[in-house]
């Protein structure tokens, strides 16, 4: 067990295919299903389509079923790897688990923990989308950030996290990074009220009013006449 925690140390010394041989060698095939007994309470990350994936000694399992009291999983690496690996939850802790037959991938993990932080900064903070994401990238080991989403996706993500009730809005530094949410755009009877947007840029145009003081100024300019 030493030489295996030496060998997850250096992980980033050797590439997974050496790690996952290494690995092999020390759990033969046999042991792979003993099932331990745990009592740990239940830590979640979100997969890159929004599916709640179950953190357990760094290794993530995706839902499969719910029976009575019990939710089962099984490893995300069950394709990957062939890897037959479970646990099941039963109310708010993990009751069990199988092993695995591979190394978890610790720079994975990071990446989905790392996605989750963002979210949460971008429900709780009024930072941009580009402040929040450059100041994560420059906190970022260059392992993690060689996993991460590419960054037009990383925005997107944010942003989408952003729309829900109660987010607060990002402070706009600038034309390119003011966004206006969809609740902006109507005035409180329905109305459309931002009519024009020319998009990102140093020259952007906005403009606010709705149908009835177009009309409105319309007529006085034609008064004026
Ligand atoms: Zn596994």
């Amino acid at each position: 067990m030493l030489t295996l925690s030496l060998y997850i140390d250096s992980e980033l010394l050797i590439n997974p295919c050496q790690r996952d041989y290494i690995y092999k060698a020390l759990h033969p095939i046999s042991t792979c299903n003993s099932i331990r007994s745990l009592r740990m309470p239940l830590e979640f990350v979100s997969s890159n389509k929004g599916t709640l994936l179950l953190m357990v000694d760094g290794y993530l399992f995706r839902k499969e079923k719910t029976f009575k009291e019990k939710t089962y999983w099984k490893c995300t690496e069950y394709d990957r790897f062939n890897c037959r690996a479970r646990c099941n939850t039963e109310g708010d802790v993990v009751a069990a688990a199988s092993q695995h037959n591979h190394v978890p991938d610790a720079a994975k993990v990071e990446v989905r923990k790392t996605m989750e932080r963002m979210k949460v900064q971008a429900k709780t903070s009024q930072e941009s989308t580009h402040q929040i994401v450059s100041s994560t990238l420059r906190g970022t080991s260059t392992a993690v950030a060689g996993q991460l989403p590419p960054v037009r996706s990383i925005k997107q993500t944010i942003r989408r996290a952003r729309r829900v009730d109660g987010a607060p809005l990002a402070n706009p530094d600038n034309l390119d990074h003011l966004e206006i949410p969809e609740g902006y755009k109507k005035t409180l009877k329905g109305q459309d009220f931002l009519k024009f947007d020319s998009g990102p840029g140093g020259n952007r145009i906005l403009l606010f009013t709705t149908s009835d003081n177009l009309r409105l100024v319309v007529v006085v300019y034609s008064m004026i006449e």
